[in-house]
């Protein structure tokens, strides 16, 4: 049996394996502080039962996402505190197990193509790769949809080919849309958390020097065409209370009213197949964690020619009620694209 982290998105540290059970660890990399990212694949444990233990908080709800082709992925249901055990069947390798449903990106590259949508290059990464972006229509209005500030926070890219969807399906006249899919773009593909990187992470870059080639990029976007509506889509922490829905982060008491009308919006606007979202979860203005800095959606809201941004929230796994999976957070996305047309009144 080999469990190994050799592939896109991977992170793993196998500690000890005894018998039919592997005791495992996640690496946090230049991570400052705890993190929770995990992914990894097993080979070659075909027709065995083996159970895989961490020993600390790493596991969802509904056990680890699983996955054959790290394009479709579905839950376990079944898992024991931090310990999930898996039979795998004959042939059955390799599969790959993660703390949430991984999004891989040649999937949204998949995704572009089927909807005919060039993919360009927004700058190369540290790392000195190409990293893709869309530029989708054209007129006065400027919107910026981001997602992936935070490496490992796939669900709000679920959330986008919703949004991307929505948008290309009906587009909003006279808009010009940029679309930046993975923002830390060598963290996704690396498999690092992202979150809390030292010195900082990709949502406390926006400064007057930017130290991330894809952050840089954007603010030169943004300061060329304006940023009249930013949307960066993130995943919360791990679990519990809040982290369990989705929820727009309100970061300006004095656009309150707007952030009110927004969520009214989305609220009328979701489908009962969707994540569901409401507006009373949203996350108050500096309020706990909810305070000014250099983020993606903070600083284009304090844009003069912005009239919102925000981020949004999609937990990894939901309640019972609200489950997360890859379908419900894409519908989720295509609902919020309604809403953005309605505010703006097109
Ligand atoms: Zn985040």
């Amino acid at each position: 049996m080999k469990i190994h982290q050799n592939f896109t998105g991977g992170n793993i540290r196998v500690k000890e394996i005894s018998g039919d059970t592997v005791i495992l660890e996640n690496e946090l990399r230049d991570t400052e502080g705890d993190w929770f990212y995990w992914a990894f694949c097993v080979e070659g444990a075909e027709d065995r039962e083996i159970a895989f233990k961490f020993e600390s908080k790493r596991l969802g709800y509904w056990g680890p996402a699983v996955s054959h082709d790290l394009k479709d992925w579905h839950w376990l249901d079944s898992v024991d505190g931090e310990s999930f055990t898996y039979r795998f069947g004959s042939g059955e390798s390799p599969v790959y197990f993660a703390h949430n449903m991984l999004y891989h990106p040649d999937r949204f590259i998949a995704f572009a193509e089927s909807r005919a949508l060039e993919v360009s290059e927004l700058c190369r990464s540290r790392k000195g790769r190409s990293v893709p972006c869309l530029h989708i229509g054209d007129g006065n209005r400027s919107i910026i949809i981001t997602a992936r500030h935070h490496a490992c926070e796939s669900t709000g890219s679920y959330v986008m080919e919703g949004v991307l969807e929505e948008l290309t399906t009906s587009p909003i006249p006279n808009t010009r849309i940029l679309c930046v899919p993975f923002v830390d773009y060598d963290g996704v593909l690396d498999g690092d958390q992202g979150k809390s990187r030292a010195p900082h992470d990709h949502n406390r870059d926006y400064t007057d020097a930017p130290i991330y080639p894809e952050v840089a990029a954007i603010r030169t976007h943004a300061d060329r065409y304006g940023c009249n509506f930013g949307f960066d889509l993130h995943s919360p922490y791990h679990k519990g209370g809040n982290n369990d829905r989705i929820f727009i982060v309100r970061n300006k008491v004095e656009k309150l009213e707007k952030f009110d009308r927004f969520s009214a919006l989305l609220e009328s606007e979701l489908t009962p197949d969707a994540m569901q979202y409401k507006k009373e979860n949203d996350h108050p203005p500096l309020t706990g964690w909810n305070q000014p800095s250099p983020n993606f959606a903070f600083t284009s809201n304090s844009r003069p020619e912005c009239d919102l941004a925000f981020t949004l929230e999609s937990a990894y796994f939901g309640t019972k009620e609200n489950k997360v999976s890859a379908e419900r957070l894409i519908l989720l996305g295509k609902c919020f694209a309604k809403a953005i047309r309605k505010y703006i009144g097109e």
